[in-house]
């Protein structure tokens, strides 16, 4: 590891997770030396707290006699090195978000409070002699067994009990068994994850997959940003796994990002498949300490791939040789509190300062990086072609006027799906709306249920009897008549996915319908099952939120409907166009193969509408260039740079007079580059009891931007209307709500 410079001053500067812009000054011990990136125990207020040292001074601007020792050093090591550091430096500086707080935000729970940053000792287990030419048919009846053995035998490795507990459940009982017939046994740890790679033959690769992949090969070593542009199965995976394959031959290690955990499972399945090495794992559904070990194993080199969220963007790597971001477009990588970072952005930054390529790889790429491509700060690389004999699914629109819609559903559209499942073959249906309907209310008095502590709707989930807010979580007892008049009938209005289920439950009673949605889905494992299911043809229909829309392939899927295009097609954020374009098209992605080619309905009462036109006649890319023209019109994004400033309070008027105050900051000090939109009510003004304003700050000069919140920051913090109000900076916003 390599060492930051030693030193013996007599200053420890610390950055502590505390929401101040500045760093603390503690007296150093006296048998310092000690290096930067260390994690330090100092006195703060009764208390005390973790922090990081980040520098170290000869003076302090705090009086000599006021400053207090620190308590311990915790690490002998760095946990933080200097590459690491530099990086979480600029993120603060750009997103103008604390150090400490960067730091906090980065570092795993135990380290951030302070456990200590080693290795649980790893067991490994390998297959012995018997085991390695057992016949694994001979397990079917402990088929758990069977799947282990199947997985050592393909890959010929050893597997660390971190491994296996991924794998959840029961994994000791089968260790134990294949231990009782004599099948697998303790092993040696393999030296560095990365020697031991091996991996089995990858796809030989069309033309455009081999173009892309010697392409970002031969910019190995460098940094390069690539925005792989491929279609929905035109192979960007297999891409990825053979631009791995070089990496890991070269002995670097491969940061592999996706927008959504429910991605991890399938990615990490098929990359086991293909690689014989370490794999860590780093999301938001890991225990605190798996994640802490997936951080260590990959800053010491144990791991050679890691496959995460956002936030495993900060692990430190010991060599770090390629970037892969999948699904590059996917607002999931924009962390929307506390540090509201774009793990895209930042990851092309790590990029940057690392010197290694970076692939942002997307069926349907964000305008922005569609425009840096086309001013040639990415290489743009295409496959426009469905990998193997699959085609793309043609889409169509449906004219729902005049429609007898039945829960939503029209009737050419219910004929579809009766043809498609007397075939045998599944349909998949589309509502962004979980729940059985979004509004309840009154017949007589029109008395609606609203959120008492957000302005908002509370929706029906009629299987549970409840109302419940979607913003703030609360919720109450569906109620049996009006609470108004007491005597109206109570109707629900709108739809949900509950409620389309009722509707086809009933259609199609000999069918199996899925439903797929956050509600369905909490428990661990259950979206995997109902995967399994769909995947095994045993569901007819499917129906869903977006989160069907998400890297998900089912192969037997002929016909998409989407059942509400219109609501996306009017919003008053700029963004909603590209969201719903993107949208349109994964979904009409997930479906199809050769000889079973995919149908997508969309139902419309706006068929005429330009959006829907272009995207429909014309493909996503002449959609992508309407869009952007537009921005470069009104100067949007890209062609302009934003920051939102949101504050919130209890009390209805703080947040005006904070923002007002802000402004007035601004009208005294910024360039007149940049524009101070506001202050104005934030689109959903009251939010779990909280009232919401907004502030933004646009500019087509990034750097005028810059000086303008970097000089801003530190004067908010001495306003005295800062006092009753919480408020957050949105650098980059990707919603403006
Ligand atoms: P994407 O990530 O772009 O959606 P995948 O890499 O998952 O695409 O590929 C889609 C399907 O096509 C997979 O079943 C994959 O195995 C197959 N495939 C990919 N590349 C090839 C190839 N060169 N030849 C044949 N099949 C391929
Ligand atoms: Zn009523
Ligand atoms: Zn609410």
């Amino acid at each position: 590891m390599p060492t930051s410079p030693h030193t013996s001053a007599r200053i420890y500067r610390v950055a502590l997770a505390v929401p101040i812009f500045s760093l603390f000054d503690y007296l150093a011990p006296d048998d310092a030396p000690v290096c930067l990136g260390v994690r330090v125990e100092v006195p703060f207020g009764k208390g005390s707290k973790i922090g990081v040292l980040v520098a170290v001074a000869e003076s302090s601007t705090v009086a000599e006699a006021k400053l207090r020792p620190i308590v311990r050093r915790v690490d002998e090591q760095p946990v933080l090195v200097a590459a690491d550091m530099a990086l979480l430096q600029w993120v603060s500086r750009y997103y103008h978000y604390p150090l400490g707080m960067v730091i906090s935000t980065a570092l795993p729970a135990g380290l951030r409070q302070g456990k200590a940053a080693v290795l649980p000792r790893a067991r490994y287990y390998a297959l012995t002699e018997a085991g390695r030419g057992f016949d694994a048919l001979l397990l079917k009846r402990a088929p758990q067994q069977k799947k282990l053995v199947e997985q050592l035998q393909g890959q010929g490795g050893v597997i660390s009990e971190a491994e296996l507990a991924l794998g959840g459940g029961t994994w000791r009982a089968v260790v134990k068994g294949l231990q009782d017939k004599g099948l697998l046994a303790l092993a040696d740890a393999p030296e560095v994850a990365v020697r031991a790679f091996s991996q089995q033959p990858g796809l030989a690769c069309n033309a455009d997959q081999q173009a892309a992949i010697t392409a970002v090969t031969e910019s190995f070593g460098q940094f390069r940003v690539f925005l792989l542009d491929g279609v929905t199965g035109s192979g960007k995976t297999e891409v990825y796994m053979q631009l791995i394959a070089v990496a890991l031959a070269r002995g670097l290690q491969v940061l592999v990002l996706v927008p959504e955990i429910t991605l991890t499972p399938q990615l990490e399945e098929r990359f086991r498949r293909r690689f014989s090495v370490n794999i860590a794992l780093s999301h938001s559904k890991l225990t605190d300490t798996q994640r802490q070990t997936a951080w260590l194993q990959m800053q010491q080199g144990e791991c050679a791939i890691l496959l995460g969220t956002r936030s495993a963007l900060f692990t430190p790597f010991k060599k770090l040789g390629l970037i892969i971001l999948d699904e590059e477009h996917d607002t999931s990588f924009k962390q929307q509190e506390g540090l509201r970072f774009s793990a895209r952005d930042v990851a092309v930054v790590r990029g940057q300062r690392v010197g290694v390529p970076v692939v942002l790889g997307s069926a349907t790429p964000a305008l922005e990086s569609l425009y840096n491509a086309e001013a040639g700060r990415y290489r743009h690389l295409r496959l426009p072609k469905r990998a193997g004999e699959a085609v793309q699914p043609g889409l169509q629109l449906l004219d729902i006027r005049n429609q007898r819609l039945q829960e939503g559903l029209s009737e050419p559209l219910l004929a579809a799906i009766r043809v498609t499942v007397a075939k045998g073959e599944q349909v998949m249906i589309f509502l962004n709306r979980r729940g059985f309907a979004p509004t309840l209310i009154c017949h007589s008095c029109a008395w609606v249920a609203r959120c008492r502590r957000c302005e908002a709707n509370l929706v029906i989930h009629r299987h549970e009897q409840r109302l419940r807010c979607h913003h703030c979580g609360s919720e109450q007892a569906l109620p049996q008549k009006c609470p108004a008049c007491k005597t109206g009938v109570l109707t629900a209005l709108g739809l949900g996915t509950e409620r389309v289920e009722q509707l086809l439950g009933g259609l199609f009673a000999d069918k199996v319908v899925v439903r797929l949605d956050r509600d369905t889905t909490q428990r661990k494992g259950t979206l995997e099952q109902f995967l399994a299911q769909i995947n095994s043809g045993q569901a007819d229909i499917i129906l869903g939120t977006q989160m069907l829309a998400k890297g998900h392939h089912f192969a037997n899927v002929t016909l998409v409907a989407v059942l509400d295009v219109d609501s996306g097609l009017f919003s008053i954020d700029f963004h909603a166009a590209e969201k719903l374009a993107q949208l349109l098209v994964q979904v009409s992605g997930r479906a199809g193969r050769a000889d079973k080619p995919g149908k997508v309905v969309m139902q419309t009462r706006r068929p005429d509408h330009p959006l829907l036109l272009a995207l429909l006649h014309s493909g996503y890319h002449r959609f992508a260039q309407t869009a952007l023209a537009e921005r470069q019109e009104a100067l949007l994004p890209p062609f302009s740079y934003q920051a939102l400033l949101r504050a919130q309070a209890a009390d209805a008027d703080a947040p005006l007079q904070f923002l007002v105050a802000v402004a007035g900051l601004l009208a005294e000090a910024a360039s007149p580059e940049v524009l101070v939109l506001g202050p104005v009510a934030a689109p959903m003004a009251k939010r779990a009891g909280l009232f919401r304003y907004q502030l933004l700050l646009q500019s087509t000069d990034r750097r005028l931007l810059h000086q303008a919140l970097g000089r801003l920051v530190p004067q908010m913090e001495v306003l005295k209307s800062k006092q009753k109000v919480r408020w957050s900076l949105d650098v980059d916003p990707v919603d403006l709500y």
